[in-house]
């Protein structure tokens, strides 16, 4: 068995049938994903609104204020130094962002998903109010950005490369859609629909319409949605017309820069591959850049080549999804190590405790693994959703929904810690509409066959071939790999039941109504593939083995020489200072050592933590100085680690991921 899911080869099979992920009222999620779930719904949802007021966002969309621009700012920024500085206008009262409106989309989001799991009447308001002053704002062309129509009016349309104006209409596009799902409520939706058409009568390629696209991806994977929640090819079109644009020379904004008087040379990031521009996205072959640009702009690959059928983008992701993979990722499925670019360096260059690795990065790796999964089932793209899903992105969000990380390193002398809001708040409501629509992650469908990808308490309800269906799954995963799943349709259906098989199990067994299946039989890409004609009552049962596991860095990679880490299941452990009487950097785990797992249900929400024999770097003899021919002495100790994702939330202290191997 391979412990890294990032090894599997690429299927060569052809695209199978279109699988869509379902959607989030149709799964009701349980157990550790019901938690975070709940935590999202009580807590986190709330207070995003909350500080989206505190941030004053509200003062920036509401037409019927003064706008916060007529506020002369001491500091005005050039738009490159702007793209910098995160476009902070600093004013006397009244701060703005050119990206609030991407913020208030991804808070609608959030709130829309979670209200599927709690009633809320009182947010529900308070949304209602927001759209109700977007409904206002909006031009009578459909035109919709609050930062172009209050703080920089008259320069719509100038500079894509810098003010994410298609970005924030994409980030409202997706809160529409999740707000129209949830409530019914079609307000929103007709908004956007409306700056949407009003997008497509200015950017596109037929003559006489700017041949742009967005500095910031996000439009493409929202136009999808638009499109398969409206029914409408258009918004489709509209996705796929900047994909294929992107990238292409004459470059778009080498030419909007002149247009507006600005020399292109003069561009803060020196090279559009900052923002994956610098080719067409069909020769691209590296994972360059913004790291999070880059995963959004993926993600609308993949649901581009799902919906067109287009192997020639999936090419493209194979490759960029290698060279992200087996180069690129740290082991928590976080991305992205530099500050500089917010992204990607040179391969192999994984620094633990300056990591950046965004949690929008992470939570950006979901959203592209699960639309890979679109073109069918196949662990190399599922095992890494797991991957990400579990460590490196709700590490981003405090177990009790309430505190964020927008950096997320694999190493703390104890001062990074979680923080109520950020200048640039993209992080929280990111992780916070992830968690809060896990259930789609959990499933997906096609025209005869359902395919789970995660595991854990839960019920699926859906239709196939006209039969409705529910599905439940019983398990204490990610602790224990039972998972026990009844099926119910309403009358005798066939289709095809794809389950994954980890690549992280050691074995693994199949049972179908108790009686044993060979798994290796009906088992391909990682998924086995189980016809026949279900009938109520049915039951499978697949025992995952989970075993400890010690992991090891390609010696490319000169952060973690000498080092190993710790994983139990999709979870990646480290040692937290609470937990362990040495320094954390003078430990060191001996490869002899047995590790055991604990059960710990009173701890951080219920874990398992694991705990092994080690040795210590002793500290006596060394008071006179820094330096002496004598190693230090080393004593027995015991270390306990705890799961990446559960750091930092107890009083502040050291962390670490990469042990000292012995
Ligand atoms: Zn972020």
């Amino acid at each position: 068995m391979t412990a890294s899911p990032s090894l599997r080869p690429a299927t060569k099979k052809k695209p199978k049938l279109a699988f869509r992920p379902l959607p989030v009222p149709q799964v009701d999620v349980q157990g550790f994903w019901g938690d975070r779930a709940d935590a999202v719904a009580t807590r986190t949802a709330d207070i995003l609104y909350d500080r989206c007021v505190e941030a004053r966002m509200l003062e920036q969309i509401d037409p019927d204020r003064p706008s916060p621009g007529i506020v002369i700012p001491f500091h005005s920024p050039s738009p490159d130094e702007a793209d910098r500085q995160g476009a902070e206008f600093t004013g006397s009262t009244v701060t703005t962002q050119m990206f609030w409106d991407s913020d208030l989309g991804k808070t609608i989001e959030t709130a829309a998903y979670s209200l599927y799991r709690r009633k809320n009447p009182g947010l529900e308001k308070k949304i209602d109010a927001v759209i109700d002053m977007y409904g206002r704002l909006q031009q009578e062309d459909g035109y919709l950005s609050s930062w172009y129509q209050r703080i920089q009016p008259g320069k719509r349309w100038t500079n894509l490369r810098d003010c994410h104006e298609l970005y924030c209409a994409g980030h409202l596009i997706e809160g529409a859609v999740a707000y129209y799902q949830a409530t019914g409520k079609r307000k929103l939706l007709d908004i956007m629909c409306r700056y949407a058409d009003h997008i497509a009568s200015v950017l596109g390629p037929e003559p006489g319409k700017k041949k742009g696209y967005c500095g910031h991806e996000e439009i493409e994977l929202a136009l999808v949605k638009l499109a398969r929640v409206t029914g409408e090819r258009k918004y489709m079109d509209l996705a796929k017309y900047f994909i294929d644009q992107r990238g292409v020379e004459p470059h778009y904004f080498d030419e909007e820069a002149r247009a507006r008087g600005a020399d292109p040379r003069a561009y803060h990031f020196k090279t559009y591959e900052y923002s994956q521009s610098h080719r067409p996205v069909r020769e691209q072959d590296k994972v360059v850049g913004h790291a999070v640009r880059a995963m959004y702009l993926y993600s609308g690959m993949a649901d581009i080549a799902t919906e067109y059928g287009d192997d020639s983008l999936r090419v493209a992701l194979d490759r960029l999804w290698d060279d992200l993979t087996t180069k690129n990722l740290y082991i928590t499925g976080g991305l992205g190590p530099s500050a500089h670019n917010e992204g990607f360096t040179s391969d192999y260059d994984l620094p633990n405790e300056s990591a950046y690795a965004e949690t929008c990065a992470a939570v950006g790796l979901v959203f592209w693994a699960s639309r890979m999964l679109g073109m069918g089932p196949n662990a190399r793209y599922a095992d890494l959703m797991e991957r990400a899903l579990y460590n490196g992105s709700i590490s981003g969000l405090s177990l009790d929904g309430s505190l964020f990380f927008y950096e997320n390193p694999l190493e703390s002398r104890g001062r990074h810690n979680r923080w109520k809001w950020h200048r640039c708040p993209c992080c929280p409501p990111n992780v916070g509409r992830m968690v809060a629509s896990i259930g789609s992650y959990f499933y997906s469908l096609a025209d005869d066959a359902l395919a789970i990808h995660l595991y854990g308490d839960s019920t699926a309800r859906f239709d196939i071939a006209g039969t409705p269906v529910r599905l439940t799954q019983a398990s204490r995963y990610p602790w224990d790999g039972a998972v026990e799943i009844t099926i119910e349709p309403q009358a005798p259906v066939e289709f095809t039941l794809h389950l994954r098989v980890p690549a992280w199990s050691s074995s693994a067994t199949l049972q179908i109504n108790g009686e044993a299946v060979d798994l290796e039989d009906i088992t391909s890409d990682g998924y086995a593939a189980i016809r026949r004609a279900w009938k109520k009552g049915d039951r499978v049962r697949l025992d995952l083995e989970m075993p400890i596991e010690r992991l090891y860095a390609n010696p490319e990679v000169r952060q973690d020489a000498g080092r190993v880490a710790l994983s139990r299941g999709p979870l990646i452990y480290c040692v937290e200072a609470s937990d362990n009487d040495s320094r954390l950097h003078r430990l060191t785990l001996p490869r002899t050592a047995d590790i055991e797992a604990h059960e710990a249900p009173e701890l951080l929400g219920g874990v398992v933590t694991l705990s092994a024999k080690a040795r210590a770097d002793a500290g006596d003899g060394w008071q006179d100085g820094l330096y002496r021919r004598e190693p230090p002495a080393s004593v027995e100790t015991r270390l306990t680690a705890i799961p990446y994702y559960a750091w930092d939330n107890r009083e502040p202290g050291e962390m670490l991921v990469w042990l000292r191997d012995g």
